[in-house]
């Protein structure tokens, strides 16, 4: 199978500025991440908040512009191209947010809203943009009536719809989802969660899962990748590394989350301290501070990257000791 967009050595860093416009130092926010996402698949990005993942997630979209690193989709690197290419390139991904409601003009209706969006694509006469902003609305299991609802008229697990609604009808081959059900009620997180999958298996979309919450992230994705300040330290098909985790840091969060499995031993780690600060973050491995297993090496050397099974990745130097 053949990756549909390969981010590689992905970087961001937001420099810092002292009181009197000094630069201080760097943030790096995205400290070198890999990954692939492949045709029809979810992956998800785990991880606290802070660690990069909605900087990574806006990276490959360039809504904001990363410092490094490429993004190649279809093979292309969508870094290195003119903002009217761009443009052609936006309605090939999209993204959903928390709260699309921050993004939703509250004197219009939903109708006028999902219309211009196809406009701004060049998509279809008047009559086609209605007939396709109904039936968008009715796959995402809204009610054709809700055309001439406002924003405010919506509760949170519709808005999330109205969201999906308006990524989808661009017919998108990419869908970055940032926290889309974060916000919202274990109930209706799982509806959304449904309704993913199913337009999914309808449109043939790739998503790119982005969450702080293992459980959530592990109901949608095929695969899964965690990162931690700012570096992905482990990669795999989504019960492999639930099963058997390999970093350190992934064990530790994985303790922290009731997740149910028979046979399934599960050590509780508790993690000591604090994220330090991405400014300035520690030499070597960055987790080393935190790390219950850390030895000398880790304080030195950065680890790579090391396949441990078909499609399993991780980043520490004791992947082999542990
Ligand atoms: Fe812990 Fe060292 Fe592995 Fe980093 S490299 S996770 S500090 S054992
Ligand atoms: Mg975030």
């Amino acid at each position: 199978k053949k990756p549909i967009l390969e981010v590689k050595n992905l970087q961001k860093y937001f420099p810092v500025k002292s009181p009197l416009g000094r630069t201080k130092g760097q943030v790096k926010a995205v400290n070198d991440v890999s990954f692939e996402l492949f045709e029809g698949e979810t992956f998800g990005l785990v991880g606290e908040s802070g660690c990069g993942k909605s900087t990574t997630g806006r990276s490959i979209l360039r809504l904001i512009e990363p410092t490094g690193g490429k993004v190649l989709f279809n093979n292309q690197d969508i870094l290195g191209i003119s903002s009217n290419q761009l443009r052609k390139i936006r309605s090939e991904m999209q993204m959903v947010f928390q709260d699309p409601n921050n993004s939703l003009n509250p004197k219009k209706r939903i109708g006028q809203i999902l219309e211009e969006t196809l406009l701004i694509h060049n998509i279809g006469t008047k009559q086609e943009r209605t007939d396709i902003v109904l039936d968008i609305l009715k796959k995402v299991g809204l009610n054709e009536d809700r055309y001439y609802h406002y924003p405010h008229e919506f509760s949170g697990g519709q808005r999330q719809r109205i969201g999906l609604a308006r990524a989808l009808i661009v017919n998108p081959k990419i869908i970055i989802c940032d926290e889309s059900v974060s916000a919202l009620d274990v109930s209706v997180q799982s509806q959304i969660l449904n309704l993913l999958k199913k337009l999914q298996a309808e449109y043939k979309v790739t998503y790119l899962f982005i969450a702080h919450d293992i459980s959530v992230v592990r109901h949608i994705s095929d695969r899964v990748g965690v990162m931690y300040l700012g570096k992905m330290v482990e990669e795999g098909p989504t019960e492999q590394l639930i099963s058997a985790p390999k970093h350190p840091y992934t064990k530790a969060l994985l303790s922290s989350v009731p997740i149910a499995k028979p046979g399934m031993k599960k050590e509780r780690i508790i993690l000591e301290g604090e994220i330090p600060s991405p400014l300035n973050p520690p030499l070597g491995c960055n987790f080393h501070t935190r790390c219950p297993y850390a030895e000398e090496i880790c304080r030195t050397k950065v680890p790579e990257r090391t396949e441990v099974s078909p499609r399993h990745f991780t980043a520490c130097h004791l992947v082999n000791e542990l």
